[in-house]
């Protein structure tokens, strides 16, 4: 019998290292890797060299669906997914309905059978089902909490309220992840900022304390609960300084960031203005300089896109009214991959902080990784192909990215979901 698949001239990331060698996929399945002939298939594909990496990971994007699916759908989304190297996404809970009931989730995972790659959905935590997160747990891939405002309406910032979601999400023991926003501080600094209406207004009404705050509290709490905590989109130095700490003191923490805060600053807002509106906003210099220490030296987890689209009508009003987020599940891995063709990060910690973090941190088993008797999924990348960010070629239903006409080295070439080269 003919397998189904076989790959021919690649290079393999195992073990930590680069081997030569071919690879034969069957009815989903990794069935041999081997340097010797490679026996008859199907199907051959010459990789000319290229990587394959373990199927990688996007712990957090927003589909949009349902709900709000001129933006964004399971389709577009995950196609946008497959063509940025993603084989697997976690989708958020703040839809409309927004996830928060065993219903909601097998709602949203009907929606999501259109999805090319493979998915997670976040139950998202409100005042109304505290009490039924254990039933949750078993259908949500993770728990999601907004302890600032961000799209959608689920922020929760009374601390008997957030003492009570993070002991129960303990007992599932699920991963919590927290949007680490302080609600009140940005309140306070809304009113004083909202005068102004340039871009920079908004991220000052937004400060770096806000989330310091918030991160302190979500850790304090996670000590007293033990619950295992995440903190999404992680913005600031003084932020990652107090996870570090907590790690040191063995609390159960770990962390992301995004691309957008690795490679822009707030001084982008001056001239992308409402399109690189986010939550948390843009920071400065000094934090990026954090961020970036953090990715080289492990001391940051995992990366995340936070694919947020929005369409250009939303995006182009006001600063006070555009929505915030910008979309990224398409672009981040082509983006890292040139950091790495500049030296600024190696491929061993691209590949821990898209893959071998993430499958560890949410009880992903063994999903990805290169192994015969594995499901086959694979991201191909080819570290010297040359690409520049362009609209025309964009998957995602948005239609934009906030990295048009930036140009760089190294992208995915091919996604292989479940045996599936797409
Ligand atoms: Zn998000």
């Amino acid at each position: 019998m003919k397998a189904d698949l076989a790959l021919k001239n690649c290079r393999i990331w195992r073990k930590k290292r680069l081997t030569k060698t071919g690879l034969v996929i069957d009815k989903g399945k990794i069935v041999s890797i081997t340097k010797s002939r490679l026996p008859p298939s199907k199907k051959r594909i010459d990789c000319k060299g290229g990587i394959i990496l373990p199927g990688l990971i996007d712990v957090h994007v927003h589909f949009r669906e349902p709900g709000l699916s001129h933006k964004e759908d399971w389709v577009t989304g995950s196609r946008a997914a497959a063509k940025g190297g993603i084989t697997y996404v976690m989708d958020m809970p703040n839809t409309i309905p927004p996830t928060l009931t065993l219903r909601d989730l097998f709602d949203k995972k009907a929606l999501a059978k259109k999805s090319v790659v493979n998915f997670g959905l976040y139950a998202g935590i409100s005042q109304k089902n505290l009490n039924d997160l254990k039933e949750l747990s078993g259908q949500a891939v993770a728990f999601k909490l907004f302890m600032g405002k961000s799209t959608g309406d689920l922020a929760l910032d009374d601390i008997s309220l957030l003492l009570k979601a993070f002991t129960n999400v303990a007992k599932t023991k699920k991963v919590l992840c927290v949007h680490a926003e302080n609600e009140k501080m940005n309140k306070y600094f809304y009113k004083d900022y909202k005068k102004r209406t340039d871009p920079i207004a908004f991220a000052r009404a937004r400060p770096p304390e806000s989330e310091v705050l918030a991160i302190n509290d979500a850790i304090e709490l996670a000590k007293q609960t033990d619950v295992k905590l995440h903190i999404c989109h992680v913005t600031t130095k003084d932020g990652l300084t107090l996870i570090k700490r907590a790690k040191k003191n063995k609390v159960d923490v770990t962390c992301e960031t995004c691309p957008h805060y690795l490679f822009m600053t707030e001084d982008d807002m001056r001239e992308k203005r409402t399109l690189v509106k986010m939550n948390p906003p843009l920071r400065t210099e000094r934090d990026q300089k954090a961020l970036w220490k953090g990715i080289k030296t492990g001391k940051i987890d995992i990366l995340a896109s936070d694919h947020a689209p929005h369409i250009l009508q939303e995006k182009y009003q006001n600063i006070w009214f555009a929505p915030s987020g910008v979309p990224g599940v398409e672009t981040s891995l082509q983006l890292i991959l040139n950091a790495v063709n500049k030296r600024m990060v190696k491929l061993e910690r691209v590949v821990e902080l898209m893959h071998d973090n993430p499958i560890k941190r949410f009880g992903l088993g063994s999903y990805g990784d290169i192994e015969v008797g594995n499901d086959a999924n694979l991201t191909v990348i080819d570290l010297k192909k040359g690409w520049e960010i362009s609209r025309e070629d964009l998957l995602t239903k948005c239609g934009w990215s906030p990295y048009e006409g930036w140009e760089g080295k190294g992208m995915p070439v091919m996604t292989i979901v479940n045996g599936r080269p797409i």
